[in-house]
Parts: C-alpha cells; structure tokens; sequence
C-alpha cells in the first residue's frame, strides 16, 4: 500500500490510548502493536456505547489501519507474496497493484493481474503473441521455466486460469494464494536471480 502520508509531519488530533492489537502494516510491513488511535462505536440496546472498530496510527510509517472488531480484519491487511528484486518498472508496478488487491481482499483482480503477468512473461521470454492463457503456461513449462516436479502446479495455474473473457467467476484467497506464490517464484528466477548473479561478476 502506498505511503501517502510520508511526505506530511503527520499528528493525530485527540487520539486516545486505545486496546493494543498486534499486526503487520498493511503500509510499511513493519509488525506493530499501536496503542494510539481512536474508537469507532455504535448504540448497544441498552443505550451502552459499543466499539465497533478501532483506528490505528501506526508507529513507523504513521499512515492509519482500521481493526475491526467482530470480524477482527485489518484493513488495509499484510501483502502477500515475497518481495522480488530487480523487477522492470512496469511489471513491479502490475505485482505491487496485485499484492495490494490481495491485501485489500479483491481476489479477483489480484488474479487477473496475476495471469496478465504470467502471460506477458511469456512472451517476452519468446512466446508468441495472442494464444490463450493454457498455451502461454505450456510455453512457460516447455521452455524450462518451471522447476521439476512443478507439474502440479502448472495444472493448477492452467486450470485457474481456463475461463473465456465473458465469463465471471469470482475467485477466492486460497487459490489468489497460489497464483501469487507460482508468479513471485518465477519472478524470482526470471528476474532476481539473474540480476544477483551479473552483480557478482561484475564486482
Ligand atoms: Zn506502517
């Protein structure tokens, strides 16, 4: 999540000492556990204030979390996903945005900017242009993109994957998990990887 407070000497006007929950910022990735922020309350039924949800300044990064109570989410939630170096400026920007839609609990989209780019590694690894997800996969596979015994995998991606563009299937976290954690991997060994190494050589 961008830090879009980072630019301001940031102050809570009359924040209070509120219950300390520990998490990770859905901002600076840092594990807090504020005590500082603000409550959100609503009328019980016998007139008795309730809190609903409680505001979070969090320490480092001073950008505010939501913590609700009942269903006990943060809002916005960590990122998913190893942090890749070395990544080209477009395709980090499309990973950033698919790690936040996970974080922000939109699988979906997570998902089809996943595909978007698994499908545009393809080709600019030498797959041809215009074939369908499944094809794009089977390149990546033949190609020697993926590792042995990713067989399994790569049957999972194609078949997360195999829906024709009119159709709407909503996709859920746990298969949003794996998309993610297939993509990260390949961005390590595509990109990472290689970078690490020409470093070396050239120190
Ligand atoms: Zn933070």
């Amino acid at each position: 999540m961008k830090n879009y407070l980072s630019k301001y000497a940031i102050k809570y006007n009359n924040s209070e000492h509120i219950p300390s929950t520990p998490f990770t910022c859905g901002y600076c990735k840092n594990l807090i556990a504020p005590d500082l922020g603000y409550r959100i309350s609503s009328s019980g039924q016998a007139g008795n204030q309730i809190t609903r949800a409680l505001i979070y300044m969090c320490p480092y990064c001073k950008n505010p979390s939501i913590y609700y109570l009942d269903e006990k989410e943060v809002v916005p939630g960590s990122f998913f996903g190893r942090e890749v170096k070395g990544l080209p400026e477009n395709i980090q920007t499309l990973y950033d945005e698919c790690r936040i839609n996970y974080s922000n609990k939109c699988y979906t989209s997570s998902q089809m900017i996943a595909r978007t780019l698994l499908m545009h590694i393809a080709v600019e690894q030498g797959a041809k242009e215009g074939e369908t997800f499944a094809k794009y996969i089977d390149y990546l596979n033949t190609s020697g993109f993926i590792p042995p015994n990713g067989k399994k995998w790569v049957d999972f991606i194609r078949k997360s994957g195999n829906v024709a563009n009119h159709e709407i299937i909503i996709k859920e976290k746990e298969e949003t998990e794996k998309v993610i954690t297939f993509l990260s991997s390949l961005l390590l060994f595509i990109y990472e990887l290689p970078n690490e190494m020409s470093v070396d050589e050239k120190s």
